[in-house]
C-alpha cells in the first residue's frame, strides 16, 4: 500500500460537496435506514453483455438496462424515494444510450441525493487476489466517469464492498486514503460475525494502516450489514422473490398488523446505536422497481404511524422496544446518521 494518497486520486472530501439533505431523524428512537439497492455483478453466471441486455435469462434472470430504466422512472415518479447504485460498468453503458433530457433528470436526482452512487469503481473489486494497483485503477476509472457525467455529487463517499468474499486491511486503508467516509461490508466470516453480533460490534473504526502505519489517515468507519446485503427474512418484494406483498386494503389478504410487528421485531436487534442500516434489495433486483418501492412506501407509512405517538425510551437503543422510525435511503453519510462507533483497533 502506498504510504500516502495515490497522486492520481484527489481526496474526496475536498472534491465533493454534501449532496442532498439528511433525513430528519428522531432522537431516542431507533432510526432504521432502508437502503433500496440492486447488486449487479459485472460478470458471474453470464457475461457482462448478457447481464446488461438481459440475454440468456434461462441461465439467470437479469437485465441491468431494464433495472436502471425502471429505478429511474420510479424515482422520478415519487420524490420521497431513494436508491443507491454501485456498478459503473453498467451505468456507463446505460448513460450512453440516454438522451440529454434523461441525463439532466438523472443529474438532478444525484444532486438531490435521491440517487446516490456508492463504491464507484468500474466493478466491486475483489480483495483477495487482486494487486492494489489495478484495484486503484478500476476505482479511478469508474470515478472519472461519475465525475464527468454526474458532476461532484456523483462521486461516492462510501465504499460498498458488499459481495467480495473476504476483506483486506490494505483495501480498507486505500479507501480511507482516497477520502471515503465509510466502508460497508456484506460477507464476513460467520464466526467473526456471530461474535461481533453478540458484542454489538458490527460497526467500528478500522485502523487499517496496521502497525507499520498507525496514523489516522488509514482509519475508516466500517459497518457490517445485518443481512449480508439482502432484505430481512419475509421482506423481499422483488419479482424474483415470493414474500407476500403488504396489503392494507379491506381484504381477507390484509396483513398490515403482522408485517409491522414482524418488522419491529427484526429491527430491534444486534446494533448498539440508534441508527441502523437495512438493505432492501439483492442480486439483479428492481427490474420491475414498482414492486419494491410501492411495498416499502406502505411499510414506512404503517410502521411510522404505529410508533408515531410512542414515547422514546432513553438508554441503550438496543433495548428500545418497538420504537422505530423508517427512512428510505440517504443513510450513508456519517454526517447524516452514523453515530459514535465502537472503536476497534486492528
Ligand atoms: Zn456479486
Amino acid at each position: 500500500v502506498p504510504p500516502s494518497p495515490h497522486p492520481i486520486l484527489p481526496p474526496l472530501a475536498a472534491a465533493s460537496p454534501h449532496c442532498g439533505s439528511c433525513p430528519s431523524t428522531r432522537p431516542g428512537f431507533l432510526n432504521v435506514h432502508l437502503i433500496p439497492h440492486t447488486h449487479d455483478d459485472v460478470g458471474w453466471l453470464k457475461t457482462v453483455d448478457q447481464y446488461y441486455y438481459g440475454a440468456h435469462n434461462e441461465v439467470q434472470h437479469a437485465g441491468v438496462r431494464y433495472i436502471l430504466d425502471s429505478v429511474v422512472a420510479q424515482l422520478l415518479a415519487e420524490p420521497r424515494r431513494r436508491f443507491v447504485y454501485a456498478e459503473v460498468a453498467f451505468l456507463e453503458r446505460w448513460w450512453k444510450e440516454q438522451k440529454e433530457g434523461m441525463r439532466r433528470a438523472v443529474r438532478t436526482l444525484v444532486e438531490e441525493g435521491r440517487l446516490e452512487l456508492v463504491g464507484g469503481g468500474w466493478c466491486m473489486g475483489d480483495e483477495g487476489a487482486a494487486h492494489y494497483s489495478p484495484s486503484v485503477e478500476q476505482l479511478s476509472l469508474g470515478r472519472r466517469f461519475l465525475r464527468e457525467a454526474l458532476g461532484p455529487c456523483g462521486i461516492p463517499r462510501v465504499a460498498w464492498q458488499i459481495d467480495p468474499f473476504g476483506h483486506s486491511r490494505q483495501m480498507a486503508a486505500i479507501f480511507a486514503q482516497m477520502g471515503y467516509d465509510g466502508l460497508f461490508l456484506g460477507r464476513v466470516d460467520y464466526q467473526d460475525k456471530k461474535a461481533r453480533e453478540s458484542r454489538q460490534e458490527m460497526e467500528f473504526i478500522w485502523r487499517a494502516g496496521g502497525a507499520s502505519d498507525p496514523s489516522p489517515d488509514s482509519d475508516i468507519f466500517t459497518g457490517i450489514l445485518p443481512n449480508r446485503y439482502n432484505p430481512p427474512l419475509g421482506f423481499c418484494w422483488d419479482q424474483l422473490c415470493s414474500d407476500p406483498p403488504v396489503v392494507d386494503e379491506d381484504s381477507p389478504e390484509n396483513n398490515v398488523e403482522a408485517v409491522v410487528s414482524s418488522f419491529l421485531r427484526i429491527a430491534a436487534q444486534r446494533f448498539r446505536t440508534n441508527h441502523i442500516v437495512m438493505t432492501m434489495g439483492s442480486d439483479f433486483h428492481y427490474e420491475n422497481a414498482e414492486l419494491w418501492f410501492s411495498n416499502m412506501d406502505k411499510l414506512i407509512s404503517h410502521v411510522n404511524a404505529k410508533v408515531g405517538t410512542a414515547t422514546p425510551t432513553v438508554g441503550s437503543p438496543i433495548s428500545v422496544p418497538a420504537v422505530v422510525t423508517l427512512f428510505e435511503g440517504s443513510p450513508l453519510h456519517p454526517q447524516c446518521s452514523i453515530p459514535i462507533p465502537v472503536l476497534t483497533l486492528q
